[in-house]
């Protein structure tokens, strides 16, 4: 048979090729080479040590990388409990060390000393020390983190690689080894509570020298031989790369290097046919997922940042085009006081626009659950140190792994100097598919940003053709934009970009059959698609997870201190504030302030508050709630020592101060400890709001049970056990296991609780979900609802009426825990009260209670950050049954016309609303990744509100916000103070929400308030302070509009739904 010049070789023993490639002309070795990179098994795509694996001897110049070895002069290491500084650690006894030892247990951390001497002979060629273990390494050189080695996949032993010596004859180098992988260490899976007896052994310690032209020709075969897998046979491109690499096979001798240059030019006469102009583009960003706290405790994440963006300096300085987006204000924090050789460093590639600091937040947080203020704070905290660090502010939000994004994101985000957004969780949705990939997103108050989610769905993406090739095809919006954003390095354990996932990206720069690959900026990306968004879509209201829905109500104990810290910051600001306008000798506790809102921010970590953490994370997590703002709260700090002022922390007996935070009126029961352990109840009638009222009467002033009978109550029992309670606007029947069994609204007449049906229903469920068990409870657990009915003790009645009337009972639910609930009736409340304890210890169980009401809707309202938004209460199409469990703040309502009832808690965000059963998810019970979630003590509250009207005009918001922000009763130290409100606002649509100082400006006062009935109106801001004033931004700048005048009434406020506005307030003495 004749052969055509330039075709490749037959080889007779050739197995049968792919189908669709002319296997018969090609040569054995590169099809047993496709078939081992084509099946997909013997390189795993995380794999980045694919060309050092034993499992590509077949690729012939493969063994060849490394040429000659030399082991180590000397090996000696110390380990300790502790993570500690290099200086601490290289002051210690070093004892011998082996290859082939190994060291732990898990957290620990090993340091070796490495003395090398690079042989003469090797003079000229390229040296490199290879490290191969398990755990976390770091190297240290000259006292300074000089490089972490090139990692390998979860799945693999972390080998190092590619530190580059010249020819010193000796050095010495310093390995701090922690005794973690990447994702931590847990038993048996990635998300198992950790093992804590792992060791992690040493496998390997040598000098090389390492052929790079072998390298180079590898990374030529692999893009070579992708293209000719992937492109698939309609495409002449797969083809022509397939015989080309062939070709290469043939003019290569691996024992010859000087062949090597003739295959590489057959490689790159490929990579240089270039595209047609219509090509997509994708924009190749290096970055590095690091999760603030996950699979390992926060200290430990300190030190995946340096290790991380140590690799990624290193590599700036052999790659000028390299751009790395890191996110994370905090975690620039950390390296900044513990790594500040490095962080110098990393400065300097900021200012080259390398090193680009995204996101604008202190960390990225949970996307659902922190208040409205909280996220505000997260910016605030955010922008301003990238500000001051790095002299501007971040312009895209930056959240890629968070479990869902609440609807009044896009304002905060424009609010504080952001337009553009990005994230790919929603590839994860698990019932339906997100229909964009570019698409602008429009909050509740219709504040629009222009949003991309990468779509390869992925924000730790390796340069390989693979990837390129699912950018553009999963594309959603590839008809009305050309580009896409293309995420590289590894991520979650940190990681970050190496050098071949470049080297790959290089050659695919502009190859014709794969899309254009560029190195890019988010602000380059952003910019094109800014001008190709004439045809994009719009998607109204909250970008929702199908999934990880749990973790609105995994870890209660860390989702009770957000909200509980939420409340004594805010608390804490408002006195402040108001103390310093009332004297201005008081001192604003403006650094401690901050200290503990960065605290708590961190604690709003992805992986932090939504409960999906290690035990490790959670007793740090709760450390930071009650160790350090604790002590705030005994009075003992600055801010304890704030309410000093208004004459909090007196002993003169019978004066007692109360507090409202609130900017409403408030007319509740306040109740005072005794000297003798006693309770004494009396009724505050606050006249004003956000106010210090001095009662001068003793407490014998306040009404007795007996003056106040006629509006007030007694539980009623009754023979079968039941009691009635009643308050003059709601009347209650509750059986003998707790049960309302009816709940009337008096005034309209109108019964709450369906004939036949019990509120207040437990109900346990179980919760095995089918692989993420901390973060996801299925749809399925619904099947399972089993409603708690073993009576331990029986309602008794523990308060016999006057203000307060309360009835308490016990309930064993499932095997082993049981609940506690003394339910509380207030005069003039227009909620019931349920204080509830629970000691849990289930496995794989959730808890709920359920609310079933006379009420017909075919959607419930949630309150979310400054307002509130519909979900449906039905399962008609995919989208609605998706959201069989979602989240919510203080409150959720189903109301028709006229008439509603409502849910209010203190500290749970889990909640469904299905037909006309209201929920609230209590508790769960997962056992990863932290065996011990949740079980224990838990304490909180939930009030049931039946209404009149619609819930805003009920007032439903404003008393979510009283059973969360209780008046503060304390002893008074003087009888002078007068009554004094600070502010005052004219309509009942608008929430004054936050009064702080001002960060920069001690004579100004910020107040943010926001339109919380979903209404257009305009209001007056009253206030008692001597202020001028101007409305300014999230981030406390002034807007363009200027200043606003003080008008008799006030301030006049326009407001839009929803819309938040932050007033400047500049004292004018
Ligand atoms: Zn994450």
């Amino acid at each position: 048979m004749e052969r055509c010049p330039g075709a490749p070789r037959h080889s007779p023993s050739a197995p049968q090729p792919s189908p669709g490639h002319p296997g018969p002309l090609l040569r054995s070795d590169l099809l047993i080479l496709l078939r081992v990179m084509g099946g997909g098994s013997a390189i795993q795509p995380c794999c980045e040590s694919s060309l050092y694996h034993p499992g590509l001897v077949h690729v012939r110049v493969s063994h060849r990388l490394f040429g000659d070895r030399c082991p180590p002069v000397s090996l000696s290491c110390f380990q300790t409990p502790r993570r500690i500084p290099y200086e601490e650690a290289v002051a210690q006894e070093f004892g011998p060390a082996q290859v082939g030892e190994s060291f732990g247990p898990t957290w620990e951390t090993c340091w070796f000393k490495v003395e090398l001497s690079i042989p003469p002979a090797w003079a000229g060629r390229e040296v490199h020390f290879v490290w191969e273990s398990d755990g976390e390494g770091m190297v240290w050189r000259d006292a300074q983190p000089v490089q972490v080695w090139r990692q390998g996949c979860a799945r693999c032993p972390a080998v190092y690689s590619g530190v580059t010596f010249g020819t010193p004859a000796t050095l010495t180098l310093y390995v701090e080894l922690a005794c973690n992988g990447l994702f931590g260490a847990g038993q048996g899976s990635m998300i198992a509570p950790p093992d804590p007896d792992r060791r992690v052994t040493l496998s390997k310690a040598e000098l090389v020298v390492f052929n790079r032209d072998v390298y180079e020709l590898l990374v030529d075969l692999e893009i070579l031989l992708d293209m000719a897998q992937l492109l698939g046979e309609e495409n002449q491109r797969s083809f022509q790369a397939l015989y080309t690499a062939n070709q290469m096979v043939n003019v290569c001798d691996v024992t010859d290097p000087s062949t090597f240059p003739a295959a590489r030019d057959l490689a790159a006469a490929i990579f240089s046919q270039g595209n047609g102009q219509s090509q997509h583009t994708i924009h190749a960003v290096g970055h590095c997922h690091i999760d603030s706290a996950w699979l390992w405790p926060y200290e430990e994440t300190i030190r995946k940042c340096a290790r991380s963006w140590v690799t990624v300096v290193h590599l700036m300085e052999h790659n000028p085009e390299l751009t790395f987006a890191c996110s994370q204000a905090q975690q620039f924090q950390w390296v900044r006081s513990c790594y500040p050789g490095l962080y110098a460093r990393i400065q300097d590639f900021v200012a080259k626009g390398q090193f680009i600091p995204v996101g604008g937040t202190w960390v990225e947080m949970d996307g659902n659950l922190p208040s409205g203020e909280s996220m505000v704070r997260q910016f605030l905290q955010g922008q301003r140190f990238f500000q001051e660090q790095f002299g501007r502010i971040c312009s895209e939000f930056w959240l890629p792994d968070t479990f869902g994004y609440s609807a009044q994101l896009p304002q905060l985000m424009r609010g504080s100097g952001i337009r553009r957004f990005l994230t790919q969780k929603l590839s994860w949705n698990l019932v339906n598919s997100f229909p964009h990939h570019t698409f602008f997103w429009e909050g509740i108050d219709g504040s629009q940003v222009l949003t991309h989610f990468p779509p390869g769905d992925s924000y730790g993406m390796h340069g390989r053709v693979a990837e390129v090739l699912k950018t553009v095809k999963n594309n959603k919006d590839k008809g009305r934009v050309n580009h896409s954003a293309f995420l590289f390095g590894f991520g979650d354990g940190g990681g970050g970009p190496t050098q071949k996932m470049l080297d790959r990206m290089k050659r695919m720069s502009d190859t014709d059959g794969l899309p254009r690959v560029q190195i890019s900026t988010p602000d380059q990306l952003f910019t094109v698609l800014e001008k190709e968004s004439s045809q994009l879509c719009t998607w109204v209201g909250e970008l929702f997870l199908e999934l990880h829905n749990g973790t609105y109500t995994t870890q209660a104990q860390i989702k009770k201190g957000n909200r509980e810290c939420e409340r004594i910051l805010h608390d804490v600001e408002v006195l402040s504030s108001l103390a310093v306008a009332q004297d201005t000798a008081f001192q604003y506790p403006a650094s401690q302030l901050q200290h503990l809102w960065r605290l708590l921010l961190l604690n709003q970590f992805h992986d932090v508050l939504p409960g999906s953490c290690i035990q490790l994370v959670v007793e740090d997590a709760l450390q930071y709630y009650t160790g350090e703002q604790g002590v705030w709260l005994g009075g003992h700090s600055p801010v304890g020592a704030a309410p000093a002022w208004w004459g909090w922390g007196g002993s003169s007996p019978g004066l007692t101060l109360v507090l409202n935070t609130l900017s409403w009126e408030r007319s509740e029961v306040i109740s005072r400890p005794g000297p003798d352990g006693t309770e004494t109840l009396g009724m505050s009638d606050l006249a004003v709001a956000l106010v210090s009222e001095l009662l001068t009467g003793k407490y014998s002033a306040f009404p007795s049970p007996g003056e106040v009978s006629d509006t007030c109550f007694w539980p009623l029992p009754k023979e079968d056990g039941s009691v009635t309670m009643e308050n003059g606007i709601i009347a209650v029947c509750l059986d003998t296991m707790g049960h309302l069994t009816s709940l009337q609204l008096l005034d309209s007449g109108r019964s709450s609780v369906p004939d036949g049906c019990c509120a207040n229903q437990f109900a346990l469920f179980d919760d095995v979900p089918l692989y993420w068990d901390a973060w996801d409870v299925m749809d399925y657990h619904l099947e399972t609802r089993k409603p708690v009915t073993t009576l331990l003790k029986p309602l008794e009645i523990t308060l016999a009426g006057g203000l307060r009337g309360s009835v308490r009972f016990s309930l064993q639910v499932g095997k082993s825990s049981t609940l506690t609930q003394e339910i509380i009736l207030d005069a003039t409340c227009p909620y019931l009260r349920f204080l509830t304890q629970v000691e849990w210890k289930e496995a794989h169980k959730f808890l709920k209670v359920e609310f079933p009401v006379q009420v017909r809707s075919t959607n419930a309202t949630y309150e979310i950050q400054f307002g509130h938004l519909q979900r449906p209460t039905h399962w008609n199409t995919s989208w609605d049954w998706a959201r069989f469990e979602v989240w919510a703040h203080k409150w959720l309502d189903l109301s028709e016309h006229g008439f509603g009832v409502a849910l209010l808690n203190d500290c749970k965000y889990g909640a469904s609303a299905h037909r006309n059963v209201l929920s609230l998810s209590l508790l769960r019970a997962p056992k990863s990744p932290d065996a011990t979630a949740d079980i224990g003590h838990h304490q909180f509250t939930y009030a049931v509100m039946p209404h009149q009207g619609s819930f805003q005009q009920a007032g439903v918001i404003q008393q979510a916000y009283n059973l969360n922000f209780p008046l503060h009763v304390v002893p008074a130290s003087c009888a002078q103070c007068p009554a004094w409100s600070a502010f005052s606002v004219s309509s009942p649509a608008i929430v004054l929400e936050t009064v702080k100082q001002a960060e920069d400006r001690p004579e100004a006062v910020v107040v943010r308030l926001y339109e919380a009935h979903g209404s257009t109106v305009t209001a007056w801001l009253q206030t008692s302070l001597p202020i001028k004033e101007a409305i300014c931004d999230l981030l406390e700048r002034p807007l363009a509009q200027g200043r606003l005048p003080l008008e008799q009434r006030g301030l006049r406020l326009s407001f839009t739904p929803f819309r938040v506005l932050s007033v400047l307030l500049l004292r004018s003495c």
